[in-house]
């Protein structure tokens, strides 16, 4: 029988963590009841560096249940990297393993048809919002506009997927050899190939607690999402160069017409508007390469990604 992991990043979730637990649990007993996946399946809760209660609550829950493991990061890493930590951590101790936030946002019947689908012989499978009737109007319309522009951009992503997705044993382990430090998994786990597949699902407001992803947060994951997996935009900075050097060559040519011609102006307005222009596209210009440059410094440092404190697990499970 096939084993399953359920891996929960968890950071400063402990209003929700006693909700999710049983909803969690249940589901494992309805497929190993049903005979879909091992007896000894679990949930691994990694706990992100939280200031709260969560770690203390993860471990209750690992005593009074069999099914749940705790994973204990050193510090705050954030969500993925949290995830990545846990995901890495079970590789060798499941068959397949579902992500999936701590906040029940994502369904957790999904699970099952993902499983499912994992039986049918897919490796990787996405969990699909069908509707954003829960967000507000500023977060779908953001978040739908940014994800066609990733493919504009030549990142391949899911439409519409976050992270609730099922991977099989062997795609977690290539995807454990994907080392980079600059991670955005939505752009990373459909570069591993394999044979895919969508689950689609409504998604519910939080359960409990409240959203640890400001705007600011957001943007920042957006970026990453961009220059981690093109480099389109140094090359459009390329080519608006060539066309700002074709339009000077047209404006030179009207001023040497103008000056044959008698009709010389005094010029200064056009002259200070374009110093102001060119300098400002040549700051954006710096400023995107300065971005690259800044994702390779990181890189090469070749740091840990996240450091690990404490694994709970039980004897049957590692
Ligand atoms: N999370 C994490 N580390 C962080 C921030 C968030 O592990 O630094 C976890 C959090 O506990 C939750 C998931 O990432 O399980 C998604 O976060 P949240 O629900 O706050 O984001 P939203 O769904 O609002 O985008
Ligand atoms: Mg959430």
């Amino acid at each position: 029988m096939d084993r399953l992991a359920i891996v929960v990043p968890c950071y400063n979730e402990e209003e929700v963590l006693d909700i999710t637990v049983p909803a969690l649990d249940e589901v494992l007993n309805r497929m190993i009841a049903g005979q879909k996946i091992a007896e000894n399946s679990f949930v691994l809760l990694v706990n992100d560096g939280s200031k709260d209660k969560t770690w203390e609550i993860i471990e209750r829950h690992h005593k009074e249940n069999k099914h749940v493991c705790g994973l204990k990061l050193a510090g705050n890493v954030g969500h993925q990297y949290a995830l990545t930590a846990g995901l890495i951590t079970v590789k060798d101790m499941c068959d397949m393993a579902v992500s999936i936030d701590a906040d029940l946002q994502d369904d957790v019947g999904a699970i099952e048809e993902m499983v499912d689908k994992f039986h049918e012989g897919k490796d990787i499978v996405y969990g699909v919002r069908n509707k954003r009737t829960t967000d507000s109007f500023f977060k779908r319309t953001t978040a739908e506009g940014y994800y066609k522009f990733l493919d504009k951009m030549g990142v391949k992503t899911i439409y519409n997927h976050a992270d609730f997705r099922l991977m099989s044993a062997r795609a977690l382990k290539q995807f454990s050899n994907y080392e980079e430090v600059n991670l955005y998994l939505r752009g990373l786990i459909p570069l591993l190939g394999y044979e895919t597949d969508c689950v689609y699902y409504e998604r519910h407001e939080r359960a409990a607690g409240e959203s640890h992803y400001p705007l600011k947060k957001m943007l920042a994951l957006a970026w990453n999402g961009v220059t981690s997996f093109s480099v389109k935009p140094i090359n459009m900075i390329t080519s608006l160069g060539v066309f700002l050097c074709f339009l000077s060559v047209l404006a030179g040519i009207y001023a040497f017409v103008s000056y044959f011609t008698g009709h010389v102006t005094p010029g200064w307005t056009s002259l200070i508007l374009s110093i102001w222009f060119i300098g400002g596209i040549q700051l954006i210009a710096i400023g995107i390469v300065g971005q690259y440059i800044g994702k390779i410094y990181t890189e090469v440092k070749h740091r840990p990604r996240y450091n690990i404190d404490t694994l709970l697990t039980h004897d049957d499970v590692a």
